[in-house]
């Protein structure tokens, strides 16, 4: 039996945050007390205020901390690669808040570039992985564009440092491809990885950065983040499969149906992508519109300021960036890594017309 731990909060100062927290690692004291060097994950996506709900918020991953701080003396470290401004990670941890909060109680942040990548099964991640004995994933509750939600598993994506990430969307173009790629990435540390999600403030709509926030107030736990993302996903009342890596899990015999999880009343809802949103046709109509219902991405050039994140995001140069920038709707996959990395909101998505028909 896989367990899931699930909650409600209604803030980020609620008691309840460090009350769950204290509850989810008492079932690991052990385990926390041996360990020498524990690697704090959180989701860093992009230089954001934690208001927009796109990162981790600081007070939930102070409240890790903080309780960590009872079970163990270990070394804690924090970090994470943003998408394409990996660059300025300075800015990122200044915006996102982790920076103050390092700074106030004495952890060192890491930078997944900072040193020679590793690689292991001919995939690419990070040495602060390795020197971690346990890694405390604190993910971010998000859709996401391409991967239907961004969890768990999702966030440990996180440990491929800088541009490789690119190669990934590059190497696997297909959605569900590249997800199970992902979970395959994940589970090469998955003995090692405790699992916590922050959906407090979640990020709906078109996620994993161009989304709005909204209140959910939930928190999730546990030491399978299959488990945990599948649970969460059935509570936000859609098809487990939805969150695509969980489908990579499952390709890979992960049985779901032994998943035991506190459920909090009620269901919760959740806006998801536009690209994900999926058209109800009779049979006939499928193939013949199937080529012409698609969201392509665009850039807004009154919106954007040059700074070439999509431009080093694109995993297959569809983007020029001559006097304007604009994207080559002939190369573009639509992995809407542009839309996720550019931190103007230039980068707009377009329905096709039979999109807006039968796409609600
Ligand atoms: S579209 Fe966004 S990411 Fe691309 S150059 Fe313009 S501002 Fe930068
Ligand atoms: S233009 Fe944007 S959506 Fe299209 S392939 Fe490049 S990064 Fe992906």
């Amino acid at each position: 039996m896989k367990t899931v731990k699930l909650d409600i909060a209604k803030g980020y100062d609620d008691p309840a945050v460090v009350s769950f927290i204290d509850s989810f690692f008492s079932r690991h004291a052990g385990r926390l007390e041996e360990a020498g060097t524990i690697l704090l994950k959180p989701n860093l996506l992009l230089a954001a205020p934690p208001e927009r709900g796109i990162t981790t918020h600081p007070l939930f991953v102070e409240a890790v901390i903080n309780v960590l701080r009872k079970y163990t003396k270990s070394e804690l470290i924090l970090g994470d690669s943003p998408g394409a401004n990996f660059g300025k990670y300075e800015t990122v941890l200044n915006k996102t808040g982790m920076a103050d909060l390092c700074a106030k109680h004495r952890i060192k942040t890491v930078r997944m570039e900072a040193s020679a990548p590793k690689m292991k099964n001919g995939r690419v991640y990070a040495p602060a992985a390795d020197k971690a004995d346990i890694i405390i994933n604190i993910a971010k509750l998000k859709t996401h564009s391409l991967t239907g939600l961004t969890l768990c598993v999702k966030n440990m994506f996180g440990l491929v440092p800088g541009n490789a990430k690119v190669g990934y969307h590059r190497a696997h173009p297909n959605d569900r491809e590249l997800a199970y790629n992902i979970y395959d990435f994940f589970s090469m540390f998955e003995g090692r990885v405790l699992n916590l999600l922050d959906g407090i403030i979640a990020h709906e709509g078109d996620g994993p950065s161009r989304g709005k926030p909204v209140h959910l107030g939930i928190m999730a736990a546990s030491d399978d983040a299959v488990a945990l993302d599948t649970a969460v996903t059935r509570l936000l009342g859609l098809d487990e499969d939805f969150c695509l890596t969980t489908l990579g899990a499952k390709r890979k015999g992960y049985d779901t149906s032994d998943i035991k999880a506190d459920k909090p009343d009620g269901q919760l809802g959740i806006k998801i992508p536009v690209s994900k949103r999926v058209p109800i046709l009779p049979d006939f109509l499928k193939s013949w519109v199937s080529d012409r219902i698609f969201v392509k991405p665009f850039i807004i050039s009154e919106k954007c300021i040059k700074c070439r994140l999509c431009v080093k995001s694109c995993p297959v140069d569809a983007i020029r960036s001559d006097d304007e920038f604009l994207i080559e709707p002939e190369k573009c996959i639509e992995c809407f890594c542009c839309h996720e990395v550019c931190e103007s909101d230039a980068v707009g998505m377009r329905r096709s017309f039979l999109h807006k028909v039968f796409v609600r």
